[in-house]
């Protein structure tokens, strides 16, 4: 019998290209992608360590499998990612029910891993210390027909106080530069418009094996590949942000104008206790040279509020920085003291209600600036990339969804023959123009300029007609909801 598969993926888009790989493993091995997670024989959990609910949620998520798997004879529950790498045997102690434990070291082990707990009845925990085999070189079940998530590199060499990233998944080790052409050519042959280049600091890719250029030549080397449209990345690290990157970003078509680059605080006194290596004045630096090589280029960023000893000035500091950077669109956290790390223990940790203040007075100027930068963008012709799922229903207006050149989610009319009429799939590619700039997406109502039919939309296509529809995890970028690993 065919044994069928979920995986529930949280947290970072590392974990989600992590996820394409379980579930490539999986179907390698002659598991099938259960058409209702509910019936799934094995549930692969894959966990998030980042914030400080991920914990509630992973044994949240198993106390309600328990009476699940009671139900269901031989339902297997696998928990793997950063908090199984952190937890490891603590999970079957608080869980017993669950059959398998692996790391972010060990991915590639869990379809034997389901058979010997299968086959010897008992939970097997099993954590690598370090990186075995590299995930990208693990076969791969994608989420979406039009766009890729490709890793350039795991880990990351960086200590920043808050974060738990570097203890769960190493010190940094990069992917060959041909390895990574090798994919990024794989997936625009088989269609993929566009692929994000994934690592905890992209920018210092190339360490490794020694070139301290070697993220900027592989933006340019993008550049050369048939057929895709759209190179993103993240996360770089302002540290590290070099202006050959800038010159490969400018100079390189494909390369999209968009940089999501973490600033954390404006305060340098908070930056060097969250040992972030760089200061404000260097962090606007790059903006500013940003701005002048690729003016149209939209600019996002991670803020970390009410880090520990954080004054009112340090975060005066904060909101003058976020005013003179103009952000797009900013991630904006409030500080949760994470277990394991330096930060943890710092002394003058910054009262709840002190953090909630100061988060809103940061998201109220935020949300202005942003507001602001669309609506500029109102009676401007964008291309999309056509995003799955069913878009936005605002009254009797049904319209189609997906991403500007620049990462601005942009919520388009299909037109009177209405989404189905119109032809128009995820993995197509439309021009619009733009009417309304909302504070966190942009609106189109008036005819679509151009449609352009892909065979990233054929095969999206296909793959509903097969009914097992591909679950579009949506693009990093504005609006998108996705948590984000710090960085
Ligand atoms: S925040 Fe980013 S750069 Fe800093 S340690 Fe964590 S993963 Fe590395």
């Amino acid at each position: 019998m065919t044994r069928s598969y979920t995986i529930r993926t949280y947290g970072c888009q590392m974990n989600v290209h992590d996820s394409e790989r379980m579930a490539g493993l999986l179907e390698a091995s002659g598991y099938a992608r259960s058409a209702d997670p509910a019936d799934a024989d094995v549930v692969v959990i894959n966990t998030c360590a980042v914030r400080e609910n991920a914990d509630n949620r992973l044994y949240g998520n198993l106390g309600h499998l328990a009476p699940v798997k009671a139900a269901h004879p031989g339902m297997q529950i696998a928990v793997g990612g950063c908090l199984a790498q952190k937890d490891r045997a603590e999970i079957v102690r608080r869980a017993p029910w669950v059959d398998v434990v692996f790391g972010t070291h060990n991915v590639h082990a869990l379809p034997v891993l389901l058979e010997r707990a299968r086959h010897n009845e008992t939970a097997q925990v099993e954590i690598a210390e370090s990186l075995e085999v590299f995930p990208s070189t693990l076969p791969a079940r994608r989420e979406s027909a039009y766009a890729g998530w490709v890793s350039i590199s795991v880990g990351c060499n960086n200590s920043c106080t808050f974060c738990i990233v570097p203890s769960l998944r190493g010190t940094e080790k990069d992917r060959r530069p041909g390895d990574v052409l090798a994919e990024v050519a794989a997936l625009a042959a088989d269609g993929v418009l566009e692929v994000t280049l994934l690592g905890q600091n992209v920018n210092s890719y190339g360490v490794e094996f020694g070139d301290r250029g070697a993220f900027a030549k592989l933006l340019r080397a993008c550049g050369s590949v048939a057929g895709l449209e759209r190179v993103r990345f993240t996360s770089p690290h302002p540290r590290d942000f070099t202006s050959d990157v800038i010159s490969a970003m400018a100079e390189t078509p494909n390369v999209c104008p968009q940089l999501h680059m973490p600033l954390q605080s404006g305060s340098d006194d908070v930056l060097r206790r969250m040992r972030r290596s760089y200061r404000s004045s260097r962090y606007l630096s790059i903006i500013d040279e940003v701005r002048a090589a690729i003016p149209d280029a939209a600019i996002s960023t991670d803020i970390i509020v009410g880090f520990p000893g954080e004054t009112e000035a340090d975060f005066q500091a904060t909101l003058d920085v976020v005013g003179a950077a103009r952000f797009g669109s900013a991630f904006t956290f409030q500080y949760s003291p994470r277990p394991g790390t330096p930060a943890a223990t710092l002394p003058d940790q910054v009262p709840k209600a002190v953090v909630q203040e100061r988060y809103m007075r940061l998201v109220a100027l935020q949300e202005e600036i942003s507001w602001e930068a669309n609506r500029a963008l109102e009676g401007r012709v964008v291309e999309v990339l056509v995003a799955t799922g069913e878009g936005r229903k605002d009254g009797a207006t049904r319209r189609l969804s997906g991403r500007a050149r620049d990462g601005r989610l942009v919520h388009f009319s299909p037109g009177a023959a209405g989404s189905e009429g119109s032809g128009i799939r995820p993995g197509d590619v439309v021009e619009v123009t733009i009417g309304y700039g909302a504070p966190h997406h942009l609106v189109s109502d008036s005819p679509v300029l151009t449609h352009r039919r892909t065979r990233a939309g054929e095969h999206h296509d296909a793959g509903t007609r097969t009914g097992v529809a591909p679950t579009g995890l949506g693009l990093p970028g504005f609006g998108a909801p996705l948590t984000k690993g710090k960085s």
